[in-house]
């Protein structure tokens, strides 16, 4: 489907968005099942998997990072992450373990990759790179300023007209991840891409109201890490 000019979202374990100017480029990956259905879906759009230049991945999770290795073998892109997520990636399964097994025929686990390094502030296919801790330690979104596309992996839910933060049993730190959500309510947003679900378009006030007020989330921190402090003096 596509969003806006160039920009299209593609479906498999979870949302793979593809942006085709200033390069060609997936924002996440899918599982590694993945990989055919989106070469199909890519096909239908007029792509040949040798056009995709980059592979830039929201976190590691399996159903968001899972196709990047069979990805980047069959197109020869060049696959980017954070460096939480750099690590994870690249790491080899352990042989013969069942578990490690059985997590690769289920598409939990794919062979390593090795990822180039994103930090906050730099600049990716056209996108700014924001961290945006939360879900997981490891997650990135990607905004582009010239149209206002924001992808944001898990880092946000959507709701039908709400905006919720990550789901709290699966996250790092939910408080975490709301301050990143008040971060990211402060860009002139058109349309957000979460990592699983429907697009949602001006965001903003829906931002606004899950992040609370400016400053709400690190008061929280801040209370947390002093209450933290005092009673490890007590
Ligand atoms: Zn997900």
């Amino acid at each position: 489907m596509e969003l806006s000019r160039g920009v299209y979202l593609l479906r498999a374990a979870a949302n793979v968005t593809l942006v085709t100017e200033p390069e060609v480029t997936l924002f996440d990956a899918g599982s590694s099942h993945d990989g055919p259905r989106l070469l199909k879906q890519l096909q239908a759009i007029g792509i040949a998997p040798d056009r995709i230049q980059k592979i830039v991945l929201t976190h590691s999770d399996w159903r968001h990072a899972g196709g990047a290795h069979w990805l980047a073998l069959t197109s020869g892109a060049d696959v980017f992450s954070s460096q939480p997520a750099a690590a994870i990636l690249g790491q080899h399964a352990s042989p013969g373990k069942l578990r490690t097994l059985r997590a690769t025929l289920l598409g939990r686990r794919a062979p390593p990759v090795t990822p180039s390094i994103l930090r906050d502030s730099d600049e990716v296919a056209g996108f700014r790179v924001i961290e945006v801790p939360g879900h997981t330690a490891d997650s990135l979104a990607f905004f582009r300023p010239a149209d206002g596309i924001l992808v944001v992996g898990d880092a946000a839910r959507v709701a039908g007209m709400d905006i919720l933060p990550p789901n709290f049993w699966r996250s790092s730190s939910e408080l975490t991840g709301r301050r990143s959500l008040a971060i990211l309510a402060q860009l002139p947003t058109e349309i957000l891409i979460p990592g699983h679900g429907p697009a949602y378009r001006l965001p903003q006030r829906a931002l606004r109201a899950v992040a609370g007020p400016p400053g709400f989330a690190d008061s929280l921190i801040t209370r947390r890490e002093q209450r933290v402090h005092s009673t490890r003096r007590s």
